[in-house]
């Protein structure tokens, strides 16, 4: 019997795997990845420091329980090298494998700035549990004597996650970002500028409105210089400016790919039998709206949906709103951003509910697409989870 294939070991890979196994127990799962495959929870990675926990401590399971747990087999350190959709086979460096369904949940990539100066290849990204184990590596090192100067390039999400985290630890955090406040391009303004004060209360130097044009070595330390003419001197720089799909394989058999690997509702991308979730998919909406959704919460249900479509019940993804929760605690913050293409046709309102700052989202025919919530606590999140959905179910 062939297998289903699965390339990528991320949590992507691992929950369709565990998804279709609960409903096929016999047929054999092959698992292709190019890391070590041991399973982590990546969102860890951005709060580690304040938990106390190392990157050998975040691997909670190896290849080896992985494979055994999900009574399949596991090929790490293995880069899958092209796909052939016709003869339904991959290739890796070690052989060729044939397939009766492949998912492809090869994440993305991080993009790299293109910095000037001597020391632009200093630069971490953190994406995976070994860059995560690079940066501790490096920052025991630099603060081996005392507390470590960062830099962190980009104030999203993942930059004020770990600028909290680091600074937690009494790490001297500078945060540097194009536009005038962080979350830009996901937060209401009002909760921008919340973040950006709970940040500077926590001691992190917020550079706004500027960006690193170069990283040159000085004197045992890196030196930035900034687009405004500022410089900053720090031990450590790291990049935190977004992901980018990771679509060579995709490509390379013919898949159609926009931002990422396009699929429909069932998570089945452009050529049969090839389905693809995580980072790497661009999701199709009801209303024919494509959108890549690089979070948990979607890739689980997708992932659900995919196992079932596998297994022989086509089920298209559900389209439920999850929050994504900003884990600062400096400023706890919950946010359901609107669909990237309501976002000229609309406008945020804010108001007080009791300790809470809470921001709706409504379109220009009064309808809420989004929410933000700081600080965010589950009952107020869950109550504007509700007045969402019956908002989504009032006639057009
Ligand atoms: C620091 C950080 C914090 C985050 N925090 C949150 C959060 O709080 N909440 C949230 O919802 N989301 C968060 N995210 C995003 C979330 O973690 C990701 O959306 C999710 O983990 C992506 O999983 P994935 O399996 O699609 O990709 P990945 O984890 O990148 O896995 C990709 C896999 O594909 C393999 N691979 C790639 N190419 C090949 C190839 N050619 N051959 C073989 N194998 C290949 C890789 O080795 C890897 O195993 C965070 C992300 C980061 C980086």
């Amino acid at each position: 019997m062939k297998p289903l294939i699965i390339v990528g070991a991320g949590l992507a890979g691992y929950t369709v795997a565990r998804e279709f196994r609960k409903l096929d127990k016999t047929r054999p799962i092959l698992i292709v990845t190019a890391d070590d495959g041991a399973f982590y929870s990546k969102p860890m990675l951005s709060n580690a420091l304040a938990q106390g926990k190392s990157a050998q401590q975040l691997a909670s399971q190896s290849a080896a329980q992985m494979a055994t747990q999900l009574d399949a087999t596991v090929l790490t350190a293995t880069d899958v090298l092209a796909i052939d959709g016709e003869n339904q086979t991959i290739a890796t460096a070690q052989g060729v494998h044939g397939y009766y369904k492949l998912v492809l949940a090869v994440g993305a990539a991080p993009i790299r700035l293109p910095l000037e100066g001597d020391a632009a290849d200093q630069v971490l990204s953190v994406n995976s549990l070994d860059h995560y184990r690079a940066f501790r590596t490096r920052l025991a090192e630099q603060s081996a004597s005392a507390k470590c100067r960062v830099a962190i390039l980009g104030a999203g999400l993942i930059g004020c996650e770990f600028a909290d985290d680091l600074a937690g630890v009494g790490h001297a955090v500078s945060l540097i970002d194009p536009n005038p406040l962080p979350l830009a391009a996901i937060a209401p303004t009002v909760l921008s500028q919340g973040m950006a004060d709970a940040l500077r209360t926590k001691g992190i130097a917020l550079r706004l409105g500027t960006f690193v044009r170069q990283v040159s070595h000085a004197a045992g330390a890196l030196q930035l210089q900034l687009a405004d003419g500022g410089t900053l001197t720090v031990d450590l720089v790291l990049s935190a400016v977004g992901l980018r799909p990771n679509l060579a394989l995709a490509q390379a058999a013919n898949l159609t790919t926009k931002r990422g690997i396009l699929v429909d509702r069932f998570g089945q991308s452009s050529t049969p039998d090839i389905h693809a979730l995580g980072d790497c998919a661009e999701y199709t909406f009801d209303d024919g709206v494509t959108q890549t959704l690089p979070y948990v919460a979607p890739l689980m249900t997708a992932a659900r949906a995919i196992a079932r479509s596998l297994s022989g019940s086509p089920t298209a993804i559900a389209q439920n709103p999850a929050p994504i929760i900003v884990k600062t605690p400096c400023y706890p913050l919950a946010l359901v951003p609107p669909p990237l293409h309501a976002l000229g046709a609309g406008a945020w309102r804010a108001s007080r509910e009791g300790d809470a700052t809470v921001c709706r989202f409504h379109d220009q025919h009064g309808v809420m697409l989004g929410f933000g919530v700081a600080p965010q606590q589950a009952a107020l999140r869950q109550q504007l989870l509700d007045e969402l959905a019956k908002q989504e179910t009032l006639p057009a």
